[in-house]
């Protein structure tokens, strides 16, 4: 943050050039209370509509998101480093989206209807009041989206306060949305962890956070002392086990896009890679001949696929993890180096075990370890051994054994012979230190409102 003569302001800055690309006023602590008073009052008429009702008035964002999918896009990709093609992505994804999750948020919040011999009852889903929107950088558009969508259908008013490093394209997007809402429905807040926090203490009801574990930590702790509710997606560490007949091309393809898509600030980054002994050699030889295609620079050249880190911070945690590996002992296939500026090179690395940092706590980063193992037991083990519990793959061609090992493995979202991203409907969920309620999907929408019960005699 830098104070100017009138306002402090909360300056963005392209990872890639360095440059300063523009700049939002932070929100003033002081405020906070304030902006929180104006939601509760906004709430008391937008939790009065129906559930179809709020859908429709956020129906017409889409068009405007499309409309600006390109714009929105480019400031994304400037902003936090993605390859600028992802970053429109990104957008359009939200924009097409929209009408299909608003259906399936309203059908989620339906009312239900349960009877026995001698009460009738019906189940509601009530909005819980203030909700607290608090979101990371590496999907600077999905991630605002994913949680304000669902809060503000279920009735709730929502102050988002976006990551410190991508405060301008979620500013953007929050006023494509109030074209629509009503005023102080939905409020950014801009600032880093000392306005988040803020917001958490203050007269909130619902806090959903996506970001760190460490974060969600104090988050929670917060939160306590008010019972706030709250739905945290933290960290992973995923592992990718690969079996013995795993189809070892499709297995490395997976591999090397997971590792390093966004540059490896992925939460369902595959950040641990397992392989069959006996079949260690080619698939090192096939990631490393993918990684070679890899393309790394300015995310707005065509052609490049991985850009830079979003920070210097974010760089210098994930450069002390490789040098920390290479000292003890790992084997560099690929990359390994620091470049220029923020950019680290894609990097394999091999002859990892557990006592290395890379391969316990979370990286964020183009780093990919990969782990030899004799037996499926000793794979099990190894995958299962971390706090962590987000994503997870298993490849293998016998779908029944590989399912059996995908069941064994302690995360919320595992694929077999694919990503962990289960089909439509299906929730977004972590286990163990991942996750601390969930979202997305008909069980994950249901999370922003609270269940009421009605019941009479019959
Ligand atoms: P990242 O490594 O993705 O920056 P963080 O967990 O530090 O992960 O940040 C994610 C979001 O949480 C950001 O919007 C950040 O400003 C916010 N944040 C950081 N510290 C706190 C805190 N103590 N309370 C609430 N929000 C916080």
């Amino acid at each position: 943050m830098s104070a100017s003569a009138s306002h402090p302001q909360l300056v963005s800055i392209d990872p890639a050039t360095g440059e300063a690309i523009g700049s939002v006023p932070v929100t003033a602590i002081e405020s906070i209370p304030r902006l929180v008073f104006q939601a509760r009052e906004a709430q008391r008429g937008w939790g009065a509509l129906t559930h179809a009702q709020r859908a429709e008035v956020l129906r017409p964002a889409a068009a405007r998101l499309k409309a600006e999918a390109r714009r929105l896009g480019e400031l994304a990709s400037r902003e936090m480093g993605k390859p600028l093609p992802e970053a429109i992505g990104e957008a359009n994804y939200c924009a097409d989206g929209l009408a299909g999750e608003l259906d399936e948020i309203v059908a989620a919040l339906a009312d239900v209807v349960r009877e026995d011999a001698r009460v009738a009852s019906t189940l509601r889903h009530a909005p819980l009041g203030v909700c607290a929107a608090i979101t990371p950088w590496n999907f600077p558009l999905l991630m605002p989206h994913q949680s304000v969508i669902p809060a503000l259908v279920a009735g709730n008013t929502v102050l988002l306060k976006p990551s410190e490093e991508t405060t301008l394209v979620a500013c953007e997007y929050a006023k494509i949305l109030n074209e629509f809402l009503p005023p102080s429905v939905l409020t950014p807040v801009f600032g880093d962890g000392a306005q988040g926090r803020a917001l958490v203490l203050a007269d909130v009801n619902l806090i959903v956070f996506t970001g760190s574990r460490e974060t969600g930590k104090r988050i929670l702790a917060d939160a306590g002392p008010g019972l706030k509710r709250v739905i945290l997606e933290l960290g992973g560490k995923d592992p990718l086990v690969v079996l013995d007949d795993a189809d070892l091309d499709a297995a490395a393809a997976f591999a090397v896009r997971n590792s390093f898509r966004n540059a490896g600030q992925v939460c369902v980054s595959t950040e641990r890679i397992y392989v069959d002994a006996r079949v260690r050699e080619p698939f090192l030889r096939r990631m490393v001949e993918r990684t070679s295609a890899l393309k790394q620079g300015n995310p707005r050249e065509s052609g490049v696929t991985v850009g830079p880190m979003v920070s210097a911070r974010q760089k210098a945690k994930v450069v002390a993890q490789i040098d920390a590996a290479i000292a003890a002992g790992a084997t560099v296939l690929a990359g390994g180096e620091s470049r220029e500026g923020n950019f680290v090179a894609p990097t394999i690395l091999a002859d990892v075990d557990h006592s290395m940092e890379v391969m316990r706590e979370e990286t964020f980063g183009p780093v990919a370890c990969v782990q030899a193992f004799a037996t499926v037991d000793e794979a099990i083990r190894l995958a299962n051994d971390t706090p962590f519990g987000l994503g997870a793959a298993v490849f293998g061609a016998d779908v029944a054994r590989a399912g059996e090992v995908a069941a064994r493995i302690h995360a919320g979202m595992v694929g077999i012979n694919q990503g962990c991203g289960g089909a439509d409907g299906c929730p977004w969920v972590g286990a163990k230190d991942s996750g601390y309620g969930f979202h997305s999907g008909p069980e994950g929408h249901r999370q922003f409102a609270q269940v009421r019960v009605l019941s009479r005699p019959k």
